[in-house]
């Protein structure tokens, strides 16, 4: 079962959107002051299925985010289809994560890997 359509963790819910919903990560990554998730409402894994509207939420609830945690610069991905193109652990569920660094490791690190 996924875990974003079945959502155990709804004390982690920070706001609903009409088509997203935005939670912290039950499982932060080390070196983040804040890591937010971005989760589509719906079972989708693809922004071909998203409407226009949903679309502009999605960038709308980024943007609430900087606001309400006072992000001064963040990371932004997004995670879609198979998990061995992404490598996150959430098959199929589209959803994004906002991934703000607080300094105790190289940023580098975080956002990069060694060019080809
Ligand atoms: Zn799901």
């Amino acid at each position: 079962m996924c875990p974003l359509c079945t959502l155990d963790d709804p004390e982690r819910v920070v706001r609903e959107g009409r088509h997203w919903r935005v939670k912290h990560n039950r499982a932060p990554y080390k070196g983040l002051s804040l890591h937010l998730v971005i989760f589509a409402k719906t079972h989708i894994d693809s922004p071909a299925e998203l409407s226009v509207e949903a679309k502009a939420e999605y960038f709308d609830l980024v943007l609430w985010a900087q606001r309400e945690f006072n992000i001064p610069g963040c990371g932004v991905i997004m995670r879609l289809g198979d998990t061995r193109y992404h490598g996150g652990s959430i098959p199929e569920h589209l959803h994004g994560q906002i991934m703000v660094p607080d300094g105790t490791v190289p940023v580098e690190k975080i956002f990069y890997q060694e060019r080809a």
